[in-house]
């Protein structure tokens, strides 16, 4: 007797296969046309490589990603506090590969027309694989206005935030080519009421614009801890300011600076939010005192730009995998994608997930012709 014949269960048919290892650029008639239109032709083959990536290597790297969340570390078997956040290696891979095609800096460190729209080109195709790798790669991106108000201190910093390197290692910004930047501005009690920080700022020595701080107080989002410095907001006497604060001080000891946990989330896995302490950290003050909410807004609004290209890129990777599905997944004897109902649905996903990406390139535009 043949025993195999009775460990069959089931045989997959009527399946779709899975959509992997497509270039998300050249199965992207919209975007493409919309790249065009706004400017950025001269960028084709550039956003056309990173498609290949995105669809590709990186895809599958944003699943393993995502299945392995980052781990926190506060201490070493010794007890020394060390604050350190253990990603996998699949997430460097994917802020690796983001950081040298020039996500981050390519408008800032390459002005031309366009430059802002193949930018956010390659941005929806990187936020459609992975997204949560998106946040330090938009929060690196958006610093540069802000860090710009205060010549000095982007003199030093600037060169290695538009460095097409990504070093990942737990050290200071001087052993390092290129660096990553993050934000802090949400406490406990205020939220998207900044108004309402606690957090407080001590003079070390003169006050002032790119002078030296210590920062008490704590924060209650501040999303990929592993970034090199942060915008953050502190009061002092003149009320709410703007500060950088590096997590190593330039002696390359660490600066006070202290995670305490990070955040149970139900999507943006990838990523680690936490929630942070100040004990005296060193930081400096950019731009003027006093005026520290209009001069992080100049970093907020480009992250609020990414938002748009963010979300416009999972509604195409949502409809991507609907319109695949359904051209290979038969219900009542027929495809799904020859169902006259079914067809209404794809084509309402279809209209708004190419008016999300028109504005948002559109706005890219906007943002090239400032
Ligand atoms: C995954 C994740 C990562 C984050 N990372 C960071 C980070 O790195 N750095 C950082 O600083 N913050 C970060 N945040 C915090 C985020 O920016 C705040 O959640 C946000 O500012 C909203 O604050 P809140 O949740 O306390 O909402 P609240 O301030 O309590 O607001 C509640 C709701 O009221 C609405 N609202 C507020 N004011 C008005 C008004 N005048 N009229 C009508 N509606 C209003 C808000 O839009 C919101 O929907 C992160 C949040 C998340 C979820």
């Amino acid at each position: 007797m043949n025993l195999h014949q009775f460990a069959e269960t089931h045989e997959v048919t009527n399946q779709p296969p899975a959509l992997d290892g497509a270039n998300l650029w050249r199965i992207d008639l919209p975007l493409q046309e919309w790249v065009r239109r706004c400017g950025a032709g001269w960028a084709e083959s550039r956003i056309d490589a990173y498609g290949a990536l995105a669809g590709g290597p990186l895809m599958a790297a944003g699943f393993l990603a995502n299945q392995n969340k980052p781990v926190f570390h506060s201490h070493d078997r010794y007890g020394h506090r060390i604050d350190l956040v253990e990603f996998h290696p699949a997430y460097h891979e994917l802020m690796r590969t983001a950081i040298e095609h020039g996500l981050p800096s390519l408008p800032w460190a390459h002005p031309q027309p366009g430059a802002h729209v193949a930018r956010a080109g390659m941005t929806y195709l990187h936020s459609q694989a992975e997204a949560g790798s998106g946040c330090p790669l938009t929060m690196t991106f958006a610093s540069v206005p802000a860090l710009r108000l205060q010549p000095d201190l982007a003199e030093q910093w600037l060169p290695k935030v538009l460095a097409t390197e990504y070093d990942p290692r737990n050290v200071g910004m001087a052993h390092k080519a290129g660096v990553t930047l993050g934000m802090a501005m949400t406490e406990k009690q205020g939220g998207t009421d900044v108004r309402a920080n606690t957090t407080r700022a001590f003079a070390v020595g003169s006050p002032g614009p790119g002078q030296a701080y210590e920062l008490v107080g704590h924060k209650w989002f501040c999303s990929a801890p592993m970034c090199d410095a942060f915008l953050t907001l502190a009061q002092t006497d003149k009320g709410l300011s703007c500060f950088l604060l590096p997590r190593h001080r330039p002696d390359d000891t660490r600066n006070e600076f202290y995670i305490q946990r990070l955040k149970d989330k139900l999507g943006n896995c990838s990523n680690a939010s936490s929630e942070v302490e100040f004990r005296g950290a060193l930081a400096w003050m950019i731009g003027e005192e006093g005026r520290g909410v209009p001069t992080i807004i100049e970093m907020v609004a480009m992250t609020r730009f990414d938002c748009m290209v963010g979300s416009s890129a999972l509604m195409r990777q949502a409809l991507s995998q609907a319109a695949h599905h359904c051209a290979h997944r038969q219900v009542g004897g027929r495809l799904l994608a020859d169902q006259p109902l079914m067809q209404n649905v794809l084509a309402d996903l279809a209209l708004e997930s190419e008016a999300a990406l028109a504005l948002s390139l559109r706005m890219g535009q906007a943002l090239d012709h400032l």
